[in-house]
């Protein structure tokens, strides 16, 4: 497969300051796009602001003789961040929301403040700039949406409820956004990466970041918002480290129950092996089989107390 390229296309990167984001800014400026570098500029836990960390980038890129202008904005204002493009470089083909901070602190601890802060910037933020985006990837048919998720929202993460709820957010977010734009050709995918950055160095030894370049999540990312890709959406995809895998919704046979007066408590244990029963898994991703069930369902004679 030829190197892919993005010339003429305009690529807006969230938190591209530094990180993954930068990562992908200076990637796509390589390979031929206008990139929008916005950053607020702050610190990881989001505390103030500069204009410095956009700034350090789209110089970067510059020197290298490619195109990006920068944006300070902060994520929850993604129209502000959506109109730099705009007015830049006259249209907007692909969006990364890679913005994001961390308020860690047990459940115990955490304070209205921890939980409001992370929510704003990461599900807030990602929906503003989408939002934004949308109807110019409607009137042009043309748009890519990478969203970003964490195992910490998949999996849970001891000190990190915020930021789980948070990044788990952006699965059901891409999920739908993929759904509502597919017939408009606007594909949305979300990823998990694992990367070397400021919000994970504190947490891993220097030898395994070393192997954790935020380079290596960029290609996947490349791949998926390239305009060769025209139907892979709504999928999640676990990325870092030279590890690339998608992952999926997976249920277990489950007990189809006669609703009535016999779906009792005792009727279900007598079930719980077929409940948890992984051996023959079915793979959904939406409500439509789930209504054959019920039709099935609606058969059956009464459970067995
Ligand atoms: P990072 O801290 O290096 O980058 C995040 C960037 O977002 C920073 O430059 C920051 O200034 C910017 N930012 C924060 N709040 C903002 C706001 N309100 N508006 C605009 N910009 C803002 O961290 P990273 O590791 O590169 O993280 C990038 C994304 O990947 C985040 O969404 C993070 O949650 C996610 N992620 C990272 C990892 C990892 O291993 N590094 C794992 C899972 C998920």
């Amino acid at each position: 497969m030829p190197d892919l390229r993005f010339d003429g296309q305009t690529v807006v990167v969230t938190g591209a300051g530094g990180g993954l984001g930068k990562a992908y800014a200076t990637f796509f400026a390589s390979r031929g796009a206008n990139v929008v570098v916005n950053d607020l500029g702050g610190s990881f836990k989001g505390e103030g602001k500069s204009s410095k960390a956009a700034d350090v980038v789209v110089d970067e890129i510059r020197s290298a003789g490619g195109t990006a202008i920068a944006n300070y904005d902060s994520v929850e204002n993604g129209e502000n961040i959506i109109e730099t493009a705009i007015k830049a470089f006259g249209r907007i083909d692909i969006l990364l929301n890679n913005a994001g901070i961390l308020r860690d602190v047990s459940f115990k601890n955490m304070t209205d403040a921890d939980w409001d802060l992370v929510i704003k910037v990461h599900v807030k933020g990602a929906y503003k700039c989408a939002r934004a985006a949308w109807p110019h990837f409607r009137k042009q048919k043309y748009g890519r949406v990478i969203n970003t998720t964490s195992a910490a929202g998949l999996f849970g993460s001891f000190g990190q409820c915020n930021y789980s709820a948070a990044k788990l957010s952006q699965v059901g977010f891409t999920e739908t956004l993929a759904k509502e734009g597919y017939k408009y050709n606007i594909l949305c995918n979300v990823i998990a990466p694992i990367a070397a950055s400021r919000m994970t160095q504190t947490v891993m030894p220097p030898e395994i970041l070393e192997v954790l370049k935020p380079e290596w999540v960029v290609p996947l990312v490349a791949v998926l918002v390239h305009s060769s890709n025209t139907s892979e959406s709504g999928s999640i995809f676990e990325v870092g480290g030279g590890h690339i895998a998608k992952l999926r919704w997976e249920r277990a046979r489950g007990a189809l129950l006669k609703t009535g007066q016999s779906l009792t408590p005792g009727a279900i244990l007598k079930r719980w092996t077929d409940v948890n029963d992984f051996s023959k898994p079915s793979y959904p991703d939406g409500l439509a089989d789930f209504m054959t069930l019920l039709e099935e369902a609606q058969k059956l004679g009464d459970n067995e107390p």
